[in-house]
């Protein structure tokens, strides 16, 4: 990767945020992008990135995340140049994070802003970060400032198997220009903008968006409203795209009814057949291959992933668990747990695992799916029918929007368990003791 950065100071004094020095941190990020996508699957623009010290020390240097180049140093898919407000020092985790000494410390409670130039060229791959059959998916492209957790960035490596990201809840604003034949989204509402001949131009605004993808390609709108939300299906020519977006607004307003309000004026809905990884969740927007199964499970990533953040390399039950739960209660099919051995097949796997951990027994992973489920199912059937909905939709009013933790989980399992329960006894069940 080319680095050309200009040392140009972008730096203001922000007014006093009143917010106590939070444990996650950057604090009151915004991104404003400005891009021009091409047929080809080529993305380049610029990015303002604004943010807040909200610890209790200066504030000297950043790490930026460029997710992009997960296939590693050799074959990047994203440079970045002529950044302001700071200077890169140091690359690290196969050129995914690059540090930024700041162009000034930046004294607790005051804000800073990065100015950058990115330049996006796609692999061909039916994937998150790919282009096939003229479509190009952009997820976790863009750059975004490393999540620190007590001062120290979090700062997971790249990882084949599962997603390794840990990410806040941001303000997005993407002035957006593409092919007109074609259709953008990125979970954000959209006001359309002059465009030039032949192009398309909006302006798309997500005001909490903790990943944030933007996805362009041929394809037939079809659209409803489910709990306020309005459902948008973008799908190839061909497919069953009816059916699923009956789906999808049914489950979206079973779920809103079970674990409350997503906030969002919109949710895209991407098909597209082949998918790779068969499905993946950003705020407001999601990917699914032409599946019922697979899409309630992107559904409900709107509550455990982007409602509810957690770091998906250390704790990658923490969302698949719940997720999944919430797919298989909306589809009547956790009558298939075995409860009495929810995790036959997965080893000796622990929820307690990090996706690094899992990666060694990569046969073992679906435990954090339908094992964590299971193990969840067990509390209704011992504290009563709905107590797992009552657990869930607690845990979206307590964490939402922010990055919750297993230790958080286990907590509110034990100020939820009926008297006499022993709460130990189900952790070991659960595998989720060390
Ligand atoms: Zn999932």
């Amino acid at each position: 990767m080319r680095f050309a950065f200009a040392v140009l100071l972008a730096f203001t004094l922000g007014t006093p945020t009143g917010v106590a020095a939070a444990a996650n941190g950057p604090g009151n990020q915004s991104y404003s992008v400005v891009a021009t996508a091409a047929t080809d699957g080529r993305l380049s623009g610029s990015e303002t990135i604004s943010f807040t010290n909200t610890s209790s020390a200066p504030l000297r240097e950043i790490w930026l995340r460029l997710w992009a180049n997960a296939d590693g140093c050799a074959r990047p898919h994203i440079t970045v140049s002529s950044l302001t407000g700071g200077v890169v020092v140091s690359a690290a985790r196969d050129c995914t994070a690059i540090k930024v000494r700041l162009s000034a410390a930046l004294p607790p409670e005051a804000t800073a802003e990065l100015g950058l130039r990115f330049a996006i060229r796609l692999p061909r791959a039916n994937t998150r970060l790919g282009t096939t059959d003229g479509a190009s998916f952009y997820g976790n492209a863009l750059p975004v400032l490393a999540t620190t957790r007590d001062g120290a960035p979090l700062l997971p490596p790249p990882d084949a198997l599962g997603d390794p990201f840990v990410a806040s809840t941001a303000r997005w604003t993407i002035d957006l220009t593409w092919p007109s034949r074609l259709v953008a989204a990125t979970g954000g509402t959209a006001t359309r903008l002059p465009a030039p001949a032949g192009q398309r131009r909006a302006m798309f605004v997500s005001s909490t968006a903790r990943d944030l993808s933007i996805a362009i390609g041929p394809w037939r709108e079809s659209t409803t409203v489910a709990a306020g939300t309005r459902i948008r299906l973008l799908a190839p020519n061909g497919t069953p795209a009816r059916g699923l977006l009956t789906t999808a607004r049914s489950s979206f307003t079973r779920m809103t009814q079970r674990y409350g309000s997503t906030g969002l004026h919109q949710f895209d809905v991407i098909v597209t057949p082949g998918l790779e990884s068969r499905g993946m969740e950003y705020s407001g927007l999601v990917l699914t291959e032409p599946s019922k199964e697979t899409l309630v499970h992107e559904v409900a990533h709107q509550w455990f992933s982007e409602l509810v953040g957690s770091d998906g390399y250390r704790e990658p039950w923490l969302d698949e668990g719940p997720t999944t739960y919430g797919q298989l209660r909306d589809l009547k099919a956790l009558g298939d747990c075995d409860l009495r051995r929810p995790f036959t097949g997965y080893g000796t796997a622990r929820l307690t695992w990090t996706l690094s951990q899992f990666s060694e027994h990569d046969d073992w992973y679906d435990a954090v799916y339908d094992g964590a489920a299971c193990a969840l199912a067990k509390l209704d059937r011992d504290w009563g029918k709905g107590a797992v909905d009552g657990i869930l939709r607690t845990w979206v009013e307590r964490y939402r929007g922010g990055i919750a933790t297993t230790g958080d989980f286990v907590a509110l399992l034990r100020e939820r368990a009926p008297a006499g329960y022993d709460v130990d006894t189900y952790l070991r069940y659960a595998r989720l003791t060390q």
